[in-house]
């Protein structure tokens, strides 16, 4: 068994993270529940970002199949390591165009397509990984700002942007639609971020009707972005703890 190799602080974290998935995991399911979901629940990713590969080794052994990261050179590092475990990696942060090309070789998926110079970055990078490597198409989901212009920016380009940008992805060699993004707003009721998140994924759906993804919620709203119809969650510090050096 795995926790008897461990010393008495490794056994400790494992024990913790075994806790709060299991926490968390209860959390979704409730509210998974009280949304009347229960036929298409959500799919959890867990953002593991500034937190050693260890802790992604512990979670895939409790089942974790998603993680999510922001920064390339990380994610990046992270994806060589660990390998043999056949994790799906999901691109979550801010991305420059000339990171594509490393980005694509182990993101099954990037959230955060926010306009249309990346997309493109992408479609010829992840055209070229499958050339050289045969590998299906990036998913990507488009990352849309529900920020009021008073508000801090979150990332992610304006509702009225989408219809374009999701053409172009669409039409992309390489690439697949899978759906629309979002933050909640710092300090704003998630609820209302949700519901027009909810409101912009229909309104793409009409003319992409495969690209019903709605990648919503983290620790702080998770059952806000359930009862609002997201499909995949990308929780963090719920699970992880506080980041390492971001306290
Ligand atoms: C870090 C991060 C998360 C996870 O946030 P938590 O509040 O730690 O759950 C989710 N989405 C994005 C885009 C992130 O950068």
């Amino acid at each position: 068994m795995i926790e008897q190799k461990m010393d008495a602080a490794e056994a400790d974290r494992w024990a913790r993270l075994r806790d709060n998935l299991a926490a968390v995991r209860r959390r979704i399911e409730a509210a998974t529940e009280a949304a009347g979901r229960q036929a298409s629940p959500p799919e959890l990713i867990v953002v593991t970002k500034f937190h050693p590969v260890q802790d992604i080794r512990w979670l895939a052994s409790l089942g974790v199949t998603d993680v999510g990261e922001n920064r390339d050179q990380e994610a990046a590092g992270k994806a060589a390591e660990l390998d043999g475990l056949n994790l799906r990696w999901h691109f979550v942060g801010q991305l420059q165009g000339n990171k594509a090309k490393s980005v694509v070789r182990y993101a099954h998926a990037v959230h955060s397509v926010d306009r249309p110079q990346l997309a493109a970055a992408l479609a010829k990078a992840a055209t070229a990984e499958h050339e050289r490597t045969g590998r299906g198409p990036l998913a990507c989901f488009i990352q849309v700002s529900l920020d009021d212009d008073a508000g801090e920016h979150r990332g992610g380009i304006h509702a009225a942007d989408v219809p374009a940008l999701a053409e172009q992805l669409a039409g992309a060699e390489g690439l697949s639609l899978s759906g629309v993004m979002a933050v909640a707003p710092r300090g704003a009721d998630p609820e209302a971020a949700f519901e027009k998140l909810a409101g912009i994924s229909a309104a793409l759906t009409a003319v992409h009707p495969g690209a019903g993804g709605i990648s919503a919620g983290m620790s702080q709203d998770l059952e806000s972005a359930i009862r609002f119809g997201a499909t995949h969650l990308r929780i963090g510090s719920d699970i992880l703890g506080p980041r390492p050096g971001l306290r």
